[in-house]
C-alpha cells in the first residue's frame, strides 16, 4: 500500500486499558482470534465500575437478566441471578466468575495503572508506560476506561482537611463502612445518593443530605427473581438477547408508542400507574413521547411529583424533594424507599441549590450560615463522565497531539470508537456512541466484536495501522449534535452534557440516534469496505470480504422508534 511505514515488531498486539466489563471482554475476543494482548488494571481483581462502586445499597438498574454478558449461551445458561436488579456483590462475583471461566487472569495484570500511552509513526505501534515500570509495545492500544470511573470530589474548602473519614460512592473501602452511631453528611442526590442514602440512614445516628438539585427517581420493586421468569428466559435466552437488541436502549422493557397528549387524564394516569408498579427505568416507556414533547412530559413529571408528595409527610420537605424540571432530561434514578427515609426523625435535607456549600469545618458541613455536625462525609458526587478518564492518562497521538488537547472544546470521534490523529486506537463506549444511553453491556459487546473483527480483518489483507478521515469524523460530531437535539435530554446541565463539573464543555456525549440505528451504520461502514477509514494511509483498495459477527446484524424494533431514531436518518418514517 502506498506511504505504509514498516511496522516493527511489538510485545503484544495490543494493550488493553481496564479489566472491567469491556476489557475482559475485549481479552477474550483477542484471544479467541488469536492476538496477544496485555490487559492493565489499576484495582486489584475485574469488575471495574461493579469493583469500585461498592457503596451500600448498589445495584444494576437494568434487570440483571439483560445486564449480563450475551456473547455465550453456556455462560448464560449456568449463571443464575438470584434478584431483579443484583446487588453490585453478586455482579462483582458474576465478573470474577467470567474471568475464572474463560481463564482471564492470565493476561491482565492488576494494581498497575497506564500512566502514558504513545503513538509511535515510525515504528506503527504504541508505547505504552505503567505505574510499575512496564514500557511495552502494541500495534493497537485499547481503552475500556469506563464512562463513569473518574470520581467527581467536589473542591469543598476545608473538605480535604476534614478529620474524618470522607468517603466517594465510586471509590469506596473494600472493607465496608459501619456508620453505626455516626453522624453523616452525605453530598449529593443523584443515583449513587439515592441507592445509599435508605441504607446509610438504618446505621448512621444522625443523617444530613445536602441537595444541589432533586432527582426524579422511580421505584425498584426489586425482588427474588422467579423461578419460572428465569426458566422461560433460560429455555429461549438467543430471543430476549435478540429483542434487546433490536430497542433503542439496547435492552427490552413493555413499550407503549403512543403519544401522551392523544391519551385522555383517565388513560394517562391508568398507564403511568401501570409503569410505576412494573418499576425502574421502564417508567420512560408510558409514553412514546416523553422525552420529545416538553408537554407530554409534564404530564409524567406531574404523575411522579404527586408520588413524592403522597410519600413525604412534612409538605416542606416533600416540596424540597420534588424536582420542578424535564423528567428523565438527567438520567432516572432507581430506588427502594429512597423518599420515605426523609420521614425518619434522623434524616435531614439542605438546600444547597442557591448557594453552594461553604465549606467543611472540623466538625461539620457549613452550608447557607449553618454547621451541620458531622463524623463521617459521603461524597456521592458523581464522575467526570466519558472523557474524565481519559483526562488521567497523557495520550499522544501522531506528532505528539495529546488526546486532552484534541478533545479540549468536547471529544471528536469517529463512531465513537476511533479520533483522527490516533492511529489504531480504540475507545470501547467512547463518546460519540450509545454507551451509558443503551445498556451498557451490549453496547460494550458490540464495540468489541466491531474492533476484533476489524483487526482480524487488517491481519487478512495485510494492513499495519486504521485511522479514520477528518471529514467523515466532522460529520459524525455533527450528526451526534443534530440527533441529540431533537430530544429533551440535551436541554438540562446533566453529566451527559459534562454540565455536572464546573470548566467542561458544554457537549451532549452520548449518541442519542437509538442503539440499533448504530449498530446498522457500524455495520454498514464495515461491510461496505471501512468506509471512512484509511489503512496504512490509504483508502482501502477493495471491498474485501469482512468478518461481521453475526448477532449485529440487528433488525430494528418498528413499534419504538423514536423521534431522535428517524432524526438518525436511518429508518422509515412509519
Ligand atoms: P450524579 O448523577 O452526577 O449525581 C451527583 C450528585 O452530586 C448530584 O446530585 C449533584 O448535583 C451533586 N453534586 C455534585 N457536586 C456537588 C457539589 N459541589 N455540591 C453539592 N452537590 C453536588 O452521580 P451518581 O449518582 O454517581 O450517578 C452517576 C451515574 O452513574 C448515574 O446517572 C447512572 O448512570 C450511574 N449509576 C447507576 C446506578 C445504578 O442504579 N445502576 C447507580 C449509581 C450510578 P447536581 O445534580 O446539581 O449536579
Amino acid at each position: 500500500m502506498p506511504n505504509a511505514p514498516s511496522p516493527q515488531p511489538v510485545d503484544f498486539d495490543a494493550v488493553v486499558v481496564g479489566a472491567g466489563f469491556a476489557g475482559m471482554y475485549m481479552l477474550h475476543a483477542l484471544r479467541r482470534l488469536g492476538f496477544t494482548a496485555r490487559v492493565y488494571e489499576t484495582g486489584d481483581d475485574v469488575g471495574g465500575t461493579w469493583y469500585w462502586n461498592r457503596y451500600p445499597g448498589a445495584r444494576c438498574d437494568i434487570e440483571s437478566l439483560q445486564y449480563s454478558y450475551s456473547f455465550s449461551e453456556e455462560l448464560d445458561q449456568e449463571w443464575t441471578w438470584s434478584e431483579k436488579y443484583a446487588p453490585q456483590p453478586e455482579i462483582l462475583a458474576y465478573a470474577r466468575h467470567v474471568a475464572d471461566r474463560f481463564d482471564l487472569r492470565r493476561d491482565i495484570q492488576f494494581e498497575t495503572a497506564v500512566t502514558a500511552a504513545a503513538y509511535d509513526e515510525a515504528g506503527v505501534c504504541w508505547r505504552i508506560e505503567t505505574s510499575k515500570g512496564d514500557a511495552v509495545s502494541a500495534r493497537f492500544c485499547i481503552m475500556a476506561v469506563g464512562c463513569l470511573s473518574a470520581a467527581n470530589v467536589p473542591d469543598i474548602p476545608g473538605l480535604q482537611e476534614f478529620p474524618g473519614p470522607v468517603y466517594h460512592t465510586g471509590q469506596w473501602p473494600k472493607a465496608g463502612v459501619d456508620f453505626t452511631g455516626l453522624k453523616v453528611a452525605v453530598i449529593g442526590t443523584g443515583s449513587s445518593a439515592i441507592q445509599s442514602i435508605p441504607l446509610i440512614a438504618d446505621q448512621a445516628a444522625a443523617l444530613t443530605v445536602f441537595q444541589r438539585t432533586a432527582n426524579y427517581s422511580i421505584p425498584a420493586w426489586n425482588e427474588t427473581l422467579d423461578p419460572a421468569r428465569l426458566a422461560a428466559v433460560k429455555a429461549d435466552y438467543p430471543a430476549l438477547r435478540a429483542k434487546a437488541r433490536a430497542r433503542p436502549t439496547g435492552f427490552y422493557f413493555p413499550f407503549n408508542a403512543k403519544p401522551a397528549l392523544s391519551a385522555s387524564p383517565e388513560e394517562r394516569e391508568r398507564q403511568y400507574q401501570e409503569f410505576w408498579d412494573r418499576g425502574g427505568l421502564p417508567f420512560l416507556g408510558a409514553f412514546g413521547d416523553l422525552l420529545f414533547d416538553r408537554d407530554a412530559n409534564e404530564t409524567g413529571a406531574e404523575f411522579v411529583r404527586a408520588k413524592i408528595r403522597a410519600v413525604v409527610d412534612d409538605p416542606a420537605v416533600a416540596d424540597l424533594l420534588t424536582p420542578k424540571d424535564i423528567l428523565g432530561c438527567k438520567r432516572l434514578c432507581v430506588d427502594t424507599g429512597y423518599y420515605q427515609t426523609f420521614n425518619r426523625p434522623h434524616v435531614k435535607l439542605v438546600d444547597v441549590s442557591k448557594r453552594p456549600i461553604e465549606r467543611v469545618s472540623a466538625t461539620g458541613v457549613v452550608a447557607n450560615g449553618v454547621e451541620y455536625a458531622a463524623d463521617a462525609i459521603v461524597c456521592a458526587t458523581g464522575f467526570a463522565a466519558m472523557t474524565g478518564s481519559f483526562d488521567r492518562i497523557p495520550i499522544t497521538g501522531r506528532d505528539g497531539l495529546p488526546l486532552a488537547k484534541k478533545w479540549e472544546a468536547g471529544p471528536r470521534t469517529y463512531l465513537g470508537l476511533t479520533t483522527v490523529g490516533f492511529p489504531n486506537f480504540f475507545t470501547i463506549t467512547g463518546p460519540g456512541s450509545p454507551s451509558v444511553l443503551a445498556s451498557m453491556v451490549q453496547a460494550i459487546e458490540q464495540h468489541v466484536d466491531w474492533i476484533a473483527d476489524c483487526m482480524a480483518h487488517m491481519r487478512d489483507i495485510g494492513a499495519a495501522a486504521i485511522e479514520p478521515t477528518l471529514p467523515v469524523e466532522d460529520d459524525w460530531v455533527e450528526h451526534v449534535n443534530t440527533v441529540a437535539a431533537i430530544s429533551l435530554r440535551s436541554t438540562c446541565s446533566s453529566w451527559y452534557v459534562g454540565a455536572n463539573m464546573p470548566g467542561r464543555p458544554r457537549v451532549f456525549m452520548p449518541y442519542i440516534g437509538g442503539f440499533p440505528v448504530y449498530v446498522q451504520k457500524c455495520n454498514e461502514v464495515m461491510t461496505d469496505g471501512f468506509i471512512g477509514f484509511l489503512f496504512d494511509g490509504a483508502p482501502a483498495s477493495q471491498t474485501p470480504e469482512v468478518r461481521l459477527t453475526e448477532r449485529w446484524r440487528v433488525p430494528l424494533d418498528i413499534d419504538v422508534i423514536s423521534p431522535a431514531m428517524i432524526a438518525a436518518g436511518r429508518v422509515p418514517i412509519v
